[in-house]
């Protein structure tokens, strides 16, 4: 059986670079760029990136949507962050819907701030890959998230292997 590999956008460059399980953490580096593929920051996407780094990357990817208006979505950003640094191993995207409305049209997005954590299915009977939306978060619920609250979303959402990352 051939070692599971991970296909992770590089944040810089956006290369799609194929990354061997056992290296997910050993500080993986783009082999485009030379750049860090895990920053342990949050990605700000733009139009361009969005569609890429959320369909291409098949590790855990938690994405927080998010408007420049919405203050629980200024207030949750510390959180976000902070999550970020903690889980290096997971990508932690955000989408500014207010500036970048296409790049949130496809999730369907009803109110601020939402958290949608995404993870690639394989199915290798079909060779396809797609995204799928595990667990998704919104509302005013959100007013109060923590560390903790973004946390507890990653634990559903990638039950029961979260010992993997937490
Ligand atoms: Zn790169």
């Amino acid at each position: 059986m051939s070692e599971q590999s991970f296909h992770l956008v590089c944040p810089h460059c956006q290369a799609t670079n194929r990354v061997p399980a056992a290296r997910l953490s050993a500080a993986p580096k783009c082999g485009k760029c030379g750049q860090q593929l895990l920053t342990a920051s949050p990605h700000e996407l733009n139009a361009q990136t969005a569609n890429k780094v959320i369909q291409k990357n098949d590790v855990l990817t938690i994405v927080d949507f998010w408007a420049s208006w919405c203050q629980p979505c200024i207030m949750m950003a510390p959180e976000f962050k902070s999550a970020a640094r903690q889980l290096p191993q997971v990508v932690f995207a955000k989408v500014q819907t207010d500036k970048y409305e296409q790049a949130a049209a496809p999730y369907n997005i009803r109110s601020l701030p939402t958290m949608v954590a995404l993870e690639m299915v394989r199915k290798s009977h079909v060779n396809q890959a797609r995204y799928q939306v595990i667990k998704s978060s919104s509302g005013c619920k959100a007013c109060s998230r923590s560390t903790s609250y973004i946390r507890l979303l990653i634990i559903q959402a990638i039950y029961p292997r979260a010992h993997v990352f937490l």
